[in-house]
């Protein structure tokens, strides 16, 4: 089965806006009529994937990462898949957390345990094989931090030069990973926004593969595989709602896109309810979907979760559609809600997540408060990124929250021990 992979099951990549269809050798990234703005969907022939996989094929799969979806992928080259193993990442019931609330079947999948402890892993991997396959020389990126220590990792892994651009705002430990990987580090003075279109431009007039996110169309593709993994794991069973944060929106695209594929395949009999969850301080998504419009208006971001600090989210339509499709949400949260959701999770569950991944337990947190969610149904919470990320941010949540005593080394001991109960 590991050579078994979705390329020959593509119908074409088709336009979000306009609907004009391409073969996958025809275009790169986006449609050529609309710009950076034509965001491709792939689009497969789920009849000719059903023929040659089933669950029962996946269930003695023995590969315990994201390629033991392959047959779901659109690969073409299956020998080119980087060697470091992402996904197939700890799906945990939360019981603990879920008491606090009073919900009885709440779910942690925590996406920081891959390789670069991000979600953003399953994309990077996915463009490292098309860069590969191209014979691209270099693989270039722009990101708020994640994406691009994906990338780097990933390119690491393989021996692929990769220029990346990120904010200078970005989290120091994102920057120490770019460094230590061995990538070109771009610090943009400016925003993610702008280090975006710096990205595309370089990588047009140098040739590079460009990952970004959303512009590249098979970012949502590598993502799809947190879904396929939710319900396997679940034993099919689907969570009624999954909660996780939005930025760009390709992460919850993906998950959208995912489902789907299972449930066009008949392996799954719903779709979960789609739950995005956006900073106070970088909501554009959350006001289109309640403007109800696909426009959205942009705005310069504020919030503590750098991860999903994004003022023109590239990847709207997809994530406005996973929402209303699936007669989902958008909450919003503030920073000091995630600050307190960050040592909730880690305290209830033991998972440290960094404060955009965090934002995810916030939001659930909000959609039960304002009965959005019930508390017999199956709820799953996406931990999309590691807490060592973001340090300064884990010491603020903490503030006037840790224990923690300083002793002289000296008898200080016997008097502290005599104070403190056993
Ligand atoms: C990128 C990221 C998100 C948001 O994903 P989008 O695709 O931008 O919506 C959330 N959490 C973490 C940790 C991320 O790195
Ligand atoms: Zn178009």
């Amino acid at each position: 089965m590991r050579d078994l992979t979705a390329y020959d099951a593509i119908l074409c990549l088709r336009c979000l806006l306009c609907g004009a269809e391409y073969a996958p050798e025809e275009v790169r990234y986006v449609c050529p009529h609309h710009g950076n703005e034509g965001i491709l969907d792939v689009v497969y022939d789920y009849a000719a994937i059903a023929a040659r996989v089933d669950r029962d094929a996946l269930a003695v799969q023995p590969q315990q990462d994201m390629w033991r979806y392959l047959p779901l992928l659109p690969v073409a080259t299956p020998a080119l898949c980087p060697p470091l193993a992402v996904g197939w990442t700890p799906l945990v019931r939360a019981e603990r957390l879920g008491r606090r609330v009073g919900f009885h079947d709440l779910w942690v999948k925590d996406d920081g345990r891959n390789p670069t402890a991000s979600l953003k892993d399953r994309a990077s991997a996915l463009a490292m094989i098309k860069a590969r396959e191209l014979g691209a020389a270099t693989i270039t990126t722009a990101s708020s931090g994640n994406a691009a220590a994906a990338l780097a990792g990933m390119a690491a892994s393989v021996g692929l030069p990769a220029v990346i651009f990120v904010p200078a705002t970005a989290p120091e430990a994102k920057v120490a990973q770019l460094l230590i990987y061995g990538a070109t580090v771009v610090l943009v003075e400016g925003t993610y926004d702008q280090a975006f279109d710096l990205c595309i431009e370089a990588a047009d007039r140098r040739g590079w593969y460009c990952r970004n996110t959303a512009y590249n169309p098979y970012m949502t593709e590598g993502k799809k595989t947190a879904a396929y993994e939710i319900a396997e794991q679940l034993g099919w069973q689907v969570p009624d709602c999954v909660v996780v944060a939005v930025g760009d929106g390709c992460i919850i695209g993906g998950l959208h896109k995912g489902f789907r594929d299972l449930h066009a395949l008949g392996w799954i009999e719903r779709l979960p309810r789609l739950i995005g969850v956006q900073a106070e301080g970088s909501a554009v998504l959350h006001d289109a979907w309640q403007r109800g419009t696909d426009e959205i208006r942009p705005i310069v971001p504020r919030t503590i979760a750098d991860s999903i600090s994004v003022g023109v989210p590239r990847d709207r339509l997809k994530a406005l559609r996973a929402v209303r499709e699936t007669d989902g949400v958008f909450v919003t949260v503030s920073d000091t809600e995630i600050l307190a959701a960050m040592r909730e999770l880690a305290r209830l569950t033991g998972v440290f997540a960094e404060p955009a991944a965090a934002a995810a337990w916030a939001g659930a947190r909000r959609a039960i408060a304002d009965g959005l969610v019930h508390k017999d149904e199956r709820v799953l919470v996406l931990v999309t990124g590691n807490g060592l990320k973001d340090i300064p941010a884990a010491m603020h949540a903490v503030e006037g929250h840790g224990r923690i005593v300083r002793l002289p080394p000296s008898a200080a001991l016997e008097e502290w021990l005599a104070q403190t109960e056993e």
